[in-house]
Order: C-alpha cells, then structure tokens, then sequence
C-alpha cells in the first residue's frame, strides 16, 4: 500500500506498549510475547513506523530501565549501557579524554535535539551502514553484552553487522551493554565524517587507531561507514600498514588500499566513484592524525 510514505506526525499502527523498569520485568515480558520491536530514543523507530516500513504488534520501551543507563569506568575498559544517551556520552570526561575518537562519532551524529534522544545501542542496533558510532566503536574492538530469554551472549563489534539494518541480534534479544578496552600507550585515533550538512547523515565516515613502536606503525585499525552493507574494517590496507614506517609514500598507499577494498553505492547522499575518491584522501588524513595523537604520549 502506498500510503503514508513520508514522514508525518502519524503514528498509522496500533500496537501493544510495554514500558518496564527492570531487566527482570523486561524478561518475563519477552518470555511471554512472541514478537516485539524495542524501543530507545526512537529517532530511527518512530520514523520508520510513520512511514509504516516498521508495523510492530508490540512495542517495548527501555526508557524506564536504569540498569541499562550508565557510563562506568572498570579495570578491563569503559562500560556503556546500552541505553545511554548520545548526549551523555558526548559530555562524559571519560569518554573525551580517553576515547576521543567514540567521542568525535558520538558528536557527530544529527543535532543536540537527536543526540538528547537517541542512545548509543540505538545508533548500533538500527544498523545503518553510515551509523557514526559504528567506525570509532570497531577501531575500539568493543564487545557487546545482549541479554534475552535464552541468556547472556558477548559479541565483538566487528562480528555485529550483517546488512543493511540487520545485526546478529536474535529474536527477542536486546543489546544491554558496550563495553570499551583501554587504548595500548603510544596510540592515538582520529574519526572524520563527509556529510551533505551538519545535520545529515555521513557520505563517507571513517575513523583510525594506530599504536606506534620504535617510530614505526605497531598495529594499525581502520574502519569505514557509508561504503559498504554495513560498517566495515579495512583488513588489506590494515595488513598492509603493520611494521611499515610513517612516511607519506605509506599513507597514501593505504588510502589507494582502502579505496579497492570499500562495496560503495551511488545513492541519495553520494555516488560510489565520489566515495572511491574521497576514502584515500580521508583515510590519509585520519591516519596523519591519529599519528599525531600517538605521538603526543
Ligand atoms: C534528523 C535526524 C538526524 C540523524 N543524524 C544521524 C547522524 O548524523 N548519524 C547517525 O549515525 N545517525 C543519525 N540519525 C539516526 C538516529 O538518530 C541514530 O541512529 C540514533 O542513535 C538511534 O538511536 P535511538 O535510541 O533513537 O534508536 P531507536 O529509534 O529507538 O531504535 C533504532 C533501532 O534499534 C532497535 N534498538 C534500539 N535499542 C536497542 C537495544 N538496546 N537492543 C536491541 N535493539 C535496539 C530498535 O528496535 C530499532 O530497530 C539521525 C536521525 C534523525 C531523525
């Protein structure tokens, strides 16, 4: 049916609205429902559901659960609820000072108004191949904690992603918690994002972690949105960047890497020979500067 294609104020279903305050709560809800849609800040959701792409029987909001809210510094790294906002992790001092570059994705995602709203498992969980926490968050290697009926699982981000709004996630399985090991010394990182407007979502973003030993790239990660089905680690040019000095022969050789091994589209927001260009001229930038930072330490 082609109607209510476009973004009204409509919310055209009608559905089943749980809204617990607990994990336990929340368990025995999904015990008992066949099917259910979660619920966050509801930036992507709602606008799905108005445009009826999404029709959920049940809804079941996670705004109520505090358990599921929360930026903790441990010994194995930063633990980040879920249910976070991305306002929150964007003032958090943790987060600017010892993970810049989840800081710089995080503050590049839509407007304060979307950030207030919006939740970092939400941006993950949605799946959008240009989701800009996805890139900083792979460069991290964080591990992510569902919970759901049939028990805990721990999955690392760079196996998170499927396609196109499709993650590992089961049925009935939600994303509760992030978690963020410490950088290694002598590292530095960096995240740049090309969008239309400030506002828009990415053409092409990218983010980098490299780890200097004796002057030379000890290891070295790239990640990249918006080029592929989903977020995705550039491996060759990663690969190709271990061991090998810093010079601007090496840098750029990586970008030419890059640009062979990015699945871009053309679609509303760029052309896919735009993203091929662009990728080597922005992952030489985001490595000189994440080498910028390992040098500062
Ligand atoms: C105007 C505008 C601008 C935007 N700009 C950007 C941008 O620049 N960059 C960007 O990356 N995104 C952008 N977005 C997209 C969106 O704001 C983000 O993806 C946001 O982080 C989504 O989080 P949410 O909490 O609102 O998710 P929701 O809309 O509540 O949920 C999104 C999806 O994830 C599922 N979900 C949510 N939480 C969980 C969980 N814990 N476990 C399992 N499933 C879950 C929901 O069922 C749903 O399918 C923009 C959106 C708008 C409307």
């Amino acid at each position: 049916m082609d109607i209510n294609k476009v973004n009204t104020k409509i919310l055209p279903v009608s559905f089943d609205y749980y809204a617990p305050s607990s994990i336990e709560e929340l368990l025995s809800i999904l015990k008992r429902e066949e099917e259910v849609v979660f619920l966050a800040g509801g930036t992507d959701l709602l606008v799905k559901m108005k445009q009826r792409i999404v029709e959920p029987k049940v809804v079941v909001s996670l705004n109520r659960i505090s358990e599921l809210s929360f930026i903790e510094e441990k010994e194995d790294g930063l633990h980040i609820g879920a249910v976070t906002k991305l306002r929150a992790i964007e003032k958090s001092d943790v987060v600017r000072e010892k993970f810049p570059v989840l800081y710089w994705g995080v503050r590049a995602i839509g407007s304060v108004q979307i950030r207030n709203m919006g939740t970092i498992g939400g941006n993950l969980c949605n799946a959008s191949p240009a989701a800009d926490s996805a890139p900083p968050l792979m460069v991290l290697n964080a591990e992510l904690k569902t919970i759901g009926v049939e028990g805990e699982r721990r999955i690392p981000i760079n196996e998170f992603f499927v396609g196109p709004g499709k993650t590992v996630l089961k049925s009935k399985e939600l994303l509760a918690e992030i978690k963020v090991p410490y950088l290694p010394p002598n590292s530095g990182t960096s995240f740049i994002k090309i969008a239309r407007t400030s506002m828009d979502i990415a053409k092409i973003n990218v983010a980098v972690m490299v780890r200097l030993e004796n002057g030379r790239i000890g290891e070295c990660r790239i990640a990249l949105g918006a080029v592929a089905p989903t977020p995705m680690r550039a491996r060759k040019a990663e690969e190709f960047l271990t061991g090998k000095e810093v010079t601007d022969e090496n840098l750029r050789r990586a970008g030419e890497i890059v640009s062979k091994e990015i699945r871009p589209i053309t679609d509303i927001r760029s052309t896919a020979e735009y993203r091929r260009e662009v990728s080597k001229v922005l992952t030489y930038d985001a490595l000189r500067i994440a080498i910028r930072e390992a040098s500062k330490e």
